[in-house]
């Protein structure tokens, strides 16, 4: 996979592909962000340490009728600047949601055309029923 198709597709810039695991129903598909995009939350800073890293998932718009993720190791940098301690933001989706923006726009888009109850029926396979709370 491309990195203009992670663009074009799930709407995400500025991250490699890295592989793409496939398993019951659907696909995860594993990206990286390159270090000297590394910058301090805080601050903006480039002058960042990463101290440590965390393994986390998001809801993607689906490839067909499978459900798709999208896995990355989010890094906790030390800021050489400001001195923050935080998780690098992840451009891809709002802080503390466990889905893209692109897959939020989706769900919106099928809203548009059928009832909380058809999306989530439609998308119970893909686990949309939190989302529709949301959107
Ligand atoms: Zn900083």
């Amino acid at each position: 996979m491309s990195t203009s198709l992670l663009y074009h597709a799930f709407g995400i810039r500025g991250y490699q592909y890295q592989s793409t695991r496939y398993h019951a129903g659907g696909m995860t598909i594993r990206i990286a962000q390159a270090r000297e995009s590394l910058c301090c939350p805080t601050c903006g800073s480039r002058e960042v340490r990463i101290v440590e890293r965390f393994e986390r998932r998001w809801r993607a718009v689906p490839i067909g009728s499978r459900e798709t993720w999208i896995e990355l190791s989010v890094p906790k940098v030390k800021c050489q600047t400001c001195f923050a301690r935080r998780r690098v933001r992840v451009s891809f989706s709002e802080p503390r949601r466990q889905h893209t923006r692109a897959f939020e726009r989706y769900v919106a888009e099928l809203l548009r055309f059928m009832t909380q109850q058809d999306v989530s029926r439609h998308e119970q396979a893909l686990n949309v029923g939190q989302l529709v709370e949301l959107v």
